[in-house]
């Protein structure tokens, strides 16, 4: 299989599904601009997931045989008490490191390992390149505005002494509009918590990398990636070259079977549709699921809402996998049947992709995860941004702030939305002047986007500098 003198070995932990979704559109966008270069790719992955990835890496294996996954084998993990998952990735992904050592060290027997390509989280493996003397690079799936908060952590951390969680300031990063310190990702809120060590150690090697691959484009966020690239985010100049590619975007595979809520919008004005979505992990209680509804109802908007069960215990995540939810108990009584001329709820999921890039949407409600973000863009729909978990407050002020493609839904301290909130966010998206304008940013940045993927579009270009700079 691998019977070439120019391999690329990608490493990508499997929770969540979009980081390896992003490494395999990073591995078929560097396969369809240098087919003559007869790549081949290795993806590794952690055996820890929700149960999804299966069938999504069987469909890549068979559709693209350039590209081929190695399973790492389980690693035992110690009692742990962490409350945040990502502290068990960074742990599971440390372990395995003896595995990636290993599975490099056969494959390099026979070939030519020419880069290694590591999801952020998997940081840790930089030691195993550099031991093995190849070039180690990261894949960061997030875009420059979060990338230049995340490089200028240890400066931070260097700075004061306080916890972001104690620190009631706006924080000033170049690059980025300020930013309160308590919109910072959770697992790094606390400076005890384990996961601050983790995201700490991890942001102090990324002056070491060989280079940064980022799943943005300069148009999107011009001056995060300047102050990145003017070496202005991290200490002493020492950042590694910069290779801005994006937006890089999952394509639906199955073009042969047509959703049923795709035909349902194809029945639908042009951008008259709401279309609400919160990633493949955003879970809301019942009560906030009520007041979404009401808020829908009230809006007077044509919607397509993708409903999950609510959460049993205290789980606020669907790390593992859920059942369906019964719409007639989690949605207030009679709510389907009052708004069945104008509205679609779908359970657990959408081909979201399919559905942003469809002419009727007009707005979406987002919980601001960096792909949803991304499709946005190419779909040139205008944003409302309700962050949940992970990155996404870091992503809602460059929305809102910076790039101006969003509007912001206000929440409580505690995260909740009432419905007259929901209400008035989707009619100022759909209907004011703000609307209007956050519209009309959002349709010129579609436009940017698809430049930058062109022939010598600035992401093209960059492609080619990351090609060559392993190339070399
Ligand atoms: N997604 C989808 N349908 C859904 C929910 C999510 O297709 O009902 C896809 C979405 O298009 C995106 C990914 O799942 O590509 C979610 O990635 P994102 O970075 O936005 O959020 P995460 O799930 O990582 O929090």
């Amino acid at each position: 299989l691998f019977n070439t003198t120019l391999d690329q070995y990608f490493y990508t932990p499997s929770p969540p599904i979009g980081h390896l979704i992003s490494m395999v559109e990073l591995g078929k966008f560097i396969l369809r601009y240098y087919p003559s270069l007869c790549i081949h790719i290795l993806i590794t992955t952690v055996p820890y997931n929700s149960g999804s990835t299966g069938p999504y890496i069987a469909t890549v294996s068979t559709t693209f045989p350039s590209i081929q996954f190695h399973h790492l084998p389980t690693v035992t993990l110690p009692f742990s008490t962490t409350t945040h998952h990502e502290t068990l990735t960074f742990e599971v992904l440390r372990l395995s490191n003896p595995h990636v050592h290993q599975a490099l060290l056969s494959i390099s027997k026979t070939y030519t390992v020419r880069s290694l390509v590591m999801d952020f989280f998997c940081t840790a493996a930089s030691t195993v390149a550099s031991e093995l003397n190849i070039p180690g690079y990261h894949f960061f799936t997030s875009g420059a505005g979060c990338l230049a908060s995340f490089l200028n952590l240890p400066t931070i951390h260097q700075n004061t002494t306080a916890s972001f969680k104690d620190l009631d300031i706006l924080l000033d990063i170049p690059g980025v509009p300020p930013l309160p310190a308590s919109d910072m990702p959770k697992p790094v809120l606390n400076r005890d918590d384990k996961s601050y060590q983790y995201f700490l150690d991890f942001t102090s090697r990324f002056p070491e990398s060989a280079g940064i691959v980022v799943n943005t484009f300069e148009a999107l966020e011009p001056r995060a990636v300047k102050a990145i690239t003017d070496g202005l985010c991290v200490r002493d100049n020492r950042t590694p070259p910069i290779y801005c590619i994006g937006p890089l975007i999952a394509e639906d595979n199955n073009k042969e079977e047509v959703h049923e809520c795709l035909t349902w919008l194809d029945l639908q004005p042009k951008q008259s549709v709401v279309f609400l979505c919160f990633g493949s992990l955003g879970l809301f209680s019942k009560e906030q699921l009520t007041e979404i509804a009401i808020g829908l109802e009230n809006s007077g908007q044509r919607f397509l809402w993708v409903v999950r069960n609510p959460p049993c215990n205290d789980q606020t995540l669907a790390i593992t996998a859920q059942p369906d939810p019964d719409l007639e108990s989690s949605l207030p009584q009679g709510f389907l049947d009052r708004t069945k001329e104008r509205g679609l709820v779908m359970k657990s999921w959408a081909p979201q992709v399919a559905v942003l890039s469809h002419e009727s949407v007009g707005g979406f409600v987002s919980h601001c995860g960096w792909n949803s973000v991304l499709e946005a863009v190419r779909g040139g729909v205008p944003i409302v941004a309700w962050p949940l978990y992970a990155e996404q407050r870091i992503n809602r002020v460059l929305l809102v702030e910076e790039m101006r493609l969003a509007l912001r839904m206000n929440e409580s301290e505690d995260g909740f939305v009432s419905a007259g909130e929901v209400e008035k966010r989707v009619r100022e998206s759909m209907e004011s002047e703000e609307g209007k304008a956050v519209r009309e940013r959002a349709i010129a940045m579609k436009g940017e986007a698809k430049a930058a993927l062109s022939e010598d579009g600035a992401s093209r270009v960059a492609l080619s500098k990351f090609v060559e700079s392993w190339k070399r």
